[in-house]
């Protein structure tokens, strides 16, 4: 027998009329390309999304039809994300970061029917002229003032439109309209940093049902008292969700726009009383160094949530330190992507700070929702002792089953119905998971596993060591053994003697590495990781196999 309830669509438009309707005079501030910070309200949001659905029908797009941007986390972005998807269009989120072959390899395979761009990425949308001539529009994100003036665009790209221009003279009111929840809503690529970038297709209902979840309490914690600063790129999975969870609580939002470095984001924080940001540790780095140098601390800020690549102990201590709750949640581009947040429990509270800090650095424990399993040899279960471990296979509403156009799924063969993050890790019996690795950074050691992860930890915390990774050199007796690579603070130094010292006591013996490379800077990927293949490369030209 089925319910009597109503069977009303979840759709993304629903969260910008609520916003609109509810917290109209919720304020979004966006630090602009062209220059300085613009100011509006979510009602405002609402109607130029509602003004950019119109243009975008008058272009001839269509249901179904992808939507390329290149742009930073803005206001103009976050209409591109409502006026796009909330007509049933789909936004494609493209990672500008990436390499040029790869932005053609990925607009090509998307089949993009336009293209919005920031004016910083002007040379990408050059370099890609030639390709970009049979799409319905190509559009500059900015107003008729700073349109770019450029030969290459004027003979390859004659029709190049201007945002503002585009939109001026459309109606302000559009009917969004109601369709399956289940319509693609955004596309974003993963950073392929094995093969080709594959494109994971969200609905409208993953989307809403991840707002829904990572607003709760003990995932992200978000409400209307929120002042949510997303640092994590709208290029990057959706920023993690931000742009549909901040108008759907009515926090005020605040988007950062190009500008991440420390000193830009501390005079962010405290000028608009940011309470809540997210982002990559490597951009927290950054942040807390500058600090520290400046002699500055946060007046307003409350909660961190870090995410993308484990967080090191120190950074958590060094947020403490600044009375900064450090919130660590796991993700991926598959999984839209919060899986995983390490929100203490009461009971956890009362810890002593090691074991407390310990629990923190954690990658967390699932969200309502989400299903997780630790699997073993012949995709076995694994004990949840905190100990064994296993690859993660994970299952949920807003989990990818299946990529973009492409034939074979990421189901584990082992487990149909699931899909396997490729990360091993541990769980305890309160569900807590750990991350021992990813399994292409383990370093396997004579038959043992060796965590990267657990390595680059301990090197973090050392005085002289800015930045660490851990990568496997090959060794004729134990396969592979973990080499340190690591970026200095200014005017330090640290040796092989150094490091053994170090880790003495903090590891097995056998898991000391068995050397350290010491270098200028680290390499990163696209999305602000530590690219540990470009290290492995560097680490083999060193030993000069
Ligand atoms: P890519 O695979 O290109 O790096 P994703 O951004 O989807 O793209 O990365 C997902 C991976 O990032 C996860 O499988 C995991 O290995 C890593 N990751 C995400 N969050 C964390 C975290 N909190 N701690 C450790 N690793 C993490």
């Amino acid at each position: 027998m089925l319910g009597t309830m109503m069977d009303v669509p979840l759709l993304l438009s629903s969260i910008l009329r609520h916003a609109a309707a509810y917290h109209g005079d919720g304020e979004v501030v966006s630090a602009t390309v062209e220059g300085g910070l613009h100011r509006y309200t979510y009602a405002d949001m609402s109607q130029r999304s509602q003004k950019l659905a119109n243009a975008l029908a008058r272009l001839g797009l269509k249901a179904g039809d992808r939507v390329g941007t290149l742009a930073w986390n803005g206001y103009r972005h976050m209409e591109l994300y409502y006026g796009v998807s909330g007509s049933g269009l789909v936004c494609h989120t493209i990672n500008p970061r990436l390499f040029r072959e790869q932005i053609a390899y990925i607009v090509a395979h998307a089949g993009d029917s336009a293209l919005f761009f920031d004016l910083t990425f002007l040379p990408i949308v050059e370099e890609l002229a030639d390709q970009l001539k049979g799409l319905k529009a190509v559009v500059a994100m900015t107003d008729a003032a700073h349109m770019p003036k450029s030969d290459i665009l004027a003979e390859k790209l004659p029709g190049l439109l201007c945002y503002e221009t585009l939109i001026a003279g459309e109606p302000d009111s559009f009917d969004w309209p109601t369709f399956d929840e289940n319509t693609a809503s955004g596309l974003c690529y993963t950073s392929g940093t094995t093969g080709d970038p594959k494109g994971v297709l969200y609905s409208h209902r993953s989307c809403v049902l991840h707002a829904l979840a990572i607003a709760m309490p003990d995932a992200l914690g978000l409400s209307s008292n929120d002042v949510i600063c997303p640092i994590v790129p709208m290029f990057h999975v959706n920023a993690w969700g931000l742009p549909f969870a901040a108008p759907m609580v009515g926090a005020k939002l605040v988007l950062p726009g190009a500008n991440l470095d420390g000193a830009s984001l501390h005079a962010l924080f405290e000028g608009e009383g940011v309470s809540f940001t997210a982002g990559v540790p490597t951009v927290w780095l950054g942040l807390l160094d500058w600090m520290d140098g400046h002699a500055r601390e946060f007046s307003r800020l409350k909660r961190v949530v870090i995410g993308g690549s484990a967080v090191p102990p120190v950074m958590v201590s060094r947020f403490h330190h600044k009375g900064v709750e450090v919130r660590q949640a796991w993700g991926m581009t598959e999984t839209s992507p919060v899986g995983l947040s390490a929100a203490l429990k009461p009971k956890h509270r009362a810890l002593d700070p090691e074991a407390r800090l310990a629990l923190e650095c954690k990658q967390g424990r699932p969200l309502f929702g989400m299903e997780f399993r630790i699997a073993g040899a012949e995709g076995r279960e694994m004990p949840h002792d905190g100990r064994s471990f296993g690859s993660m296979l994970v299952r949920g509403p807003w989990v990818a089953s299946g990529y973009f156009n492409t034939p074979t799924g990421p189901a584990h063969a082992d487990n149909p119905g699931w899909f396997d993050t490729g990360d091993v890790v541990t769980m305890d019996a309160e569900g807590f998971i750990q991350i021992v690795d990813r399994t292409k950074d383990v370093v396997k050691s004579g038959g043992e596993w060796i965590s990267s992860i657990e390595l680059e930890n301990i090197a973090q915390a050392h005085p002289a060591i800015k930045e660490a990774a851990i990568v496997a050199r090959p060794d004729q007796r134990w396969g592979e053994r973990p080499v340190l690579v690591v970026v200095l603070k200014p005017g330090a130094s640290f040796s092989r003697a150094d490091m053994r010292g170090h880790y003495e006591g903090k590891t097995s013996k056998w898991c000391v590495p068995d050397d350290v490379i010491v270098v200028q800077e680290l390499p990163h990927t696209a999305t602000g990781k530590l690219s540990k293949k470009a290290i492995r490369e560097i680490i083999l030209k060193e030993i000069g196999s």
